[in-house]
């Protein structure tokens, strides 16, 4: 069986910064043949193959020279429930916030903090995707992946992803592994996590004491609605740089400067900073430059606002982390894969 790909195909559509380049050859996959057969055709071919799920972590600063493979595969299911504790599984294509979504509805606690995020299923472990104080770490159970070196299979456990702060072994060597399906340990009782950002006033406010993970999950939606641009009206790719983590030192000579800086201990007497509020307090929230911007409400967030090329958002990133460098001595690291 040959699969059929398009040629020379726009990839405005693929990426929620809706940069207009073009992918070479295009294909989706719908299930685990129909990568095989996809990965193999293109070695045959001698071309490279970029995968991509819902295109919310990408910045494409050029035309795509290889063949663009579209995870498409949908299915998940429950594979253990000893009344307490409950696996599900979902295959890499499915969207994520309705796969949120469909645990909730099943009674299933562990992603709620999550909703929201957009993409899909097999990317979440590349970045250990995270939001107020959870991390898919914390719930994970194992993927099922394709390693596109030998063509096996290969399980991973929860050590074997070496999961980080947006971190995992997937994201350090791009191209090798192909997540196919993720699991997820899930419970029957909620083990909220309310004490990040807004969240706890916002449900106080709504007169939740005993929020249920539905409600945590609604009050989560309505302060990201809020607050981050929607992609489908002005395209982003959420979190623009990653929140460096520095030493308590370096926070100290800041603060000496900046008393207000936002600053979190973490382990082993690190501090991680507000990238945000650093680039806020160098005067960028807001800023555009043609087409490219910072978010008006959210400096975190790049934001294409209609014609801006993958190249001048990388331009203004190049600049703002410059500005940070000189300004703070901090090293901002890009959070979006780049191509
Ligand atoms: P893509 O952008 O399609 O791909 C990302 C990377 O993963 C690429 O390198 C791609 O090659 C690779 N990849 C994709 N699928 C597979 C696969 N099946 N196997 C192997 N490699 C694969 N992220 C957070 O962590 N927390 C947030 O709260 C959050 N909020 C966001 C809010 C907005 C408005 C936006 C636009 C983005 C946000 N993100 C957030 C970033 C992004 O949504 C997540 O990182 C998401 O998991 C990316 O999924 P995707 O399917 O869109 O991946
Ligand atoms: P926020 O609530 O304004 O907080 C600003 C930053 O402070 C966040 O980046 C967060 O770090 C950190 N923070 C807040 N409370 C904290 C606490 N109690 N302990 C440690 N760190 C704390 O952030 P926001 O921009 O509205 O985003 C809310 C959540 O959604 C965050 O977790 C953020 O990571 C996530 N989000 C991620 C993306 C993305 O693309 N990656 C996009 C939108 C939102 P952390 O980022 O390390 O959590």
């Amino acid at each position: 069986m040959t699969v059929q790909w398009q040629e020379q195909v726009s990839l405005k559509p693929y990426n929620t910064f809706g940069i207009d380049v073009k992918a070479r050859y295009f294909s989706q996959a719908q299930d685990d043949q129909q990568v095989r057969q996809a990965l193999s055709q293109a070695h045959q071919q001698g071309l490279p193959v970029l995968v991509i799920g819902g295109g919310s972590n990408l910045l494409l600063t050029r035309d795509i020279d290889a063949l663009v493979l579209h995870m498409a595969s949908r299915g998940r299911r429950v594979l253990s429930d000893d009344g307490e504790r409950i696996v599900v599984e979902a295959e890499a294509g499915e969207p994520w916030h309705p796969f949120v979504q469909w645990t909730l509805a099943q009674g299933y606690c562990g992603l709620e903090n999550l909703s929201l995020i957009p993409g899909t299923v097999g990317a979440a472990p590349m970045q250990n995707v995270g939001a107020y104080g959870v991390e898919i770490k914390d719930v994970f159970a194992g993927l099922t992946a394709l390693d596109r070196e030998t063509g096996e299979l290969r399980e991973f456990g929860l050590a074997d992803c070496a999961f980080g702060y947006r971190d995992s072994v997937f994201k350090r060597n791009p191209g090798r592994w192909l997540i196919l399906r993720v699991r997820f340990a899930l419970s029957h009782s909620l083990q909220a996590h309310l004490d990040y950002g807004p969240v706890r006033q916002r449900l106080t406010e709504q007169g939740a004491t005993e929020p249920t993970a539905q409600a945590i999950s609604d009050a989560i939606c309505s302060i990201r609605r809020e607050k981050l641009p929607d992609p489908a009206e002005l395209g982003n790719a959420g979190s623009f740089f990653k929140n460096p983590v520095v030493s308590a030192a370096q926070v100290e000579r800041i603060r000496a400067h900046y008393p207000g800086v936002v600053a979190y201990p973490q382990a082993e007497g690190q501090v991680k900073l507000a990238a945000g509020w650093l680039i806020e307090q160098a005067g960028w929230k807001g800023r555009r430059e043609g087409d490219a911007g910072v978010h008006r409400l959210q400096s975190l967030v790049l934001v294409n606002y209609g014609q801006a090329s993958g190249a001048q958002m990388h331009a203004l990133a190049q600049r703002i982390q410059a500005d940070i460098l000189e300004r703070f001595g901090v090293e901002l690291e890009m959070e979006p894969n780049l191509y």
